[in-house]
């Protein structure tokens, strides 16, 4: 029997795209083995990307207003906290968030999380970049 004292625990998903410019290069490596890691990423004057940023909240359905939150909560919150940052920027030399950070697709994840978090709090459940349509990096917050 269907539970109708407690409210449905549903997931809110918002995409967003920017476009950025990354140079993936450690300097403690050769040349050659930073084109072995990186491929084109390492490119001495960097490329750029097509990014997707796939932001999931986990909540109760409200009774009242039947969402979460309002979906534009997250639209507005990404172009804030990240795509103003972010977006038509190289991130190795033009981005606040990602000022020493190696701007991999991974570490991009773990930086919106965190700014996001602050933001929505318990409700962020999940963080996605998708670097090519066939990259794709998912971060939910752990750590170990
Ligand atoms: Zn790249």
């Amino acid at each position: 029997m269907t539970d109708r004292t407690s409210a449905p625990i549903a997931l809110l998903q918002r995409w967003e795209t920017f476009c950025a410019a990354h140079r993936l290069y450690d300097e403690r490596m050769t040349p050659e083995q930073n084109d072995a890691l990186y491929g084109p990423c390492a490119r001495e004057f960097g490329h750029g990307h097509n990014y997707r940023i796939g932001v999931t909240l986990k909540g109760g359905v409200d009774a009242r207003t039947g969402m979460i939150v309002n979906i534009t909560e997250i639209k507005q919150a990404v172009q804030e906290l990240i795509l103003d940052d972010m977006d038509h920027r190289h991130l190795n030399h033009d981005s606040r968030l990602m000022r020493g950070i190696n701007p991999t697709a991974e570490n991009l994840a773990v930086v919106c999380w965190t700014v996001l978090h602050e933001r929505f709090g318990a409700l962020l459940h999940e963080v996605q970049i998708e670097e090519t349509a066939n990259n794709l990096v998912i971060y939910r917050g752990e750590r170990g």
